[in-house]
């Protein structure tokens, strides 16, 4: 069994914390995607993992086996690992074919394996054509899939990816999240996936933490972590969240703007100020007020016709915008007044100031 465990992984570097007290359990074959803005620890977390550093704090495990502690860490190639760096380094004398069988040829692999997994990940990372070259003759996003090439032609029990596709221009990137997740698919290695793209991570994980300052403030699969944001940083991190701040009338409402909203995600303490997340697709706007509950008062500033959408841009008397997405055949004028619908199940109670 290859999980991966951290329990209560902390790294210091003098008065600075970099990861702190992060604990996650990344089941056998599950990929785990660490999301977050740069600098919140994400790397730390990873080269951890790897073993190039020891923990202040904590420990990691693989399976039964405890490879770090303060006291004691086991080096990165006494693990059974491949990592994958933001910055790749390829074996500048060797060929893009010999670079990937490397790893193969050191487990003293036979000749006609080698070439058949040589083949085949070539063929998976689209670099077939490209096997005689030498790294110097590569782009930058040719030199990254070379480098992901070598490390999954090796069947890794842990694979550990640093933000791998950042160099790749944007068609290629997209391109490649569905091929890492196929590629999941087919081996099921144990995998940490550090990105701060949030496509990314929904494109190719199982779970995804949402990392702030070095904690994890949330972890969920996909869907949850879009879904059902707990705190002001998860709904603002994971785009497209409007966060309306009002008081809380009782366990259930908010005030807002002279209207009272109700909401879902936790209990509420009367009178405290509350941030309330809802998406901008899940708002409905209406230029005659309807009669239901959780309606806004708006007056619409901005419209852009994006094809499949328009994207309003609409404020509230008390002055804060909100954004919404509604069908194209619905043409508000700016200045028209309006009225926001926010459906009670979609009005998300978060934790957390509105500073994030
Ligand atoms: P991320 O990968 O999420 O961008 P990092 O893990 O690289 O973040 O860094 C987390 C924090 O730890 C940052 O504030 C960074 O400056 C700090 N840090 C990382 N490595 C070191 C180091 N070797 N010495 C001092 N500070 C470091
Ligand atoms: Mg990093």
């Amino acid at each position: 069994m290859a999980s991966v465990e951290l329990k209560g992984l902390g790294k210091r570097y003098g008065d600075a914390v970099a990861v702190d007290n992060v604990s996650l359990l990344i089941g056998h074959g599950q990929l785990v995607c660490l999301l977050g803005p740069s600098g919140c620890g994400k790397t730390t977390t990873l080269r951890l993992i790897a073993g190039f550093i020891e923990p202040s704090a904590g420990e990691i495990a693989v399976g039964s086996k405890v490879l770090s502690t303060p006291q004691r860490t086991v080096p990165p190639e006494g693990r059974n690992m491949s990592m994958i760096f933001q910055s790749y380094a390829l074996w500048p004398h060797m060929t893009v074919a010999e670079n990937v069988a490397y790893g193969l040829r050191i487990r003293k692999m036979d000749k006609a394996t080698i070439e058949s997994k040589l083949q085949a990940i070539l063929s998976t990372t689209h670099l077939e054509a490209l096997a005689e070259r030498y790294p110097g003759e590569l782009s930058g996003g040719q030199q990254q899939r070379v480098s992901l090439a070598r490390a999954l032609v090796v069947e890794p029990e842990t694979l550990l990816l640093d933000e791998p596709l950042s160099n790749l221009d944007a068609n290629l990137r997209e391109e490649m999240r569905f091929e890492i997740r196929r590629l999941h698919d087919r081996y099921r290695y144990t995998t940490v996936y550090v990105t701060h793209d949030q496509s990314e991570a929904m494109t190719t994980a199982d779970q995804i933490a949402v990392m702030n300052l070095g904690r994890i403030e949330q972890l969920g699969t996909p869907k949850e972590i879009y879904d059902q944001p707990r705190s002001v940083f998860v709904a603002r991190f994971i785009g497209g969240s409007n966060i309306l701040t009002g008081k809380a009338v009782d366990a259930g409402h908010v005030s807002v703007t002279g209207a009272t909203l109700a909401t879902t995600g936790r209990a509420l303490t009367t009178g405290e100020t509350v941030s309330v997340s809802i998406r901008q697709h899940e708002i409905a706007i209406a230029t005659a007020k309807p009669a239901a509950d959780n309606l806004l008062h708006a007056v619409v500033s901005r419209q852009v016709f994006l094809g499949a959408a328009r994207d309003y841009t609409a404020v509230l008397d008390d002055k804060t915008e909100v954004r919404v997405t509604a069908p194209p055949i619905q043409d508000i004028a700016p200045g028209q007044e309006v009225w926001l619908r926010l459906p009670a199940e979609r009005c998300r109670a978060l934790t957390g100031g509105i500073e994030g």
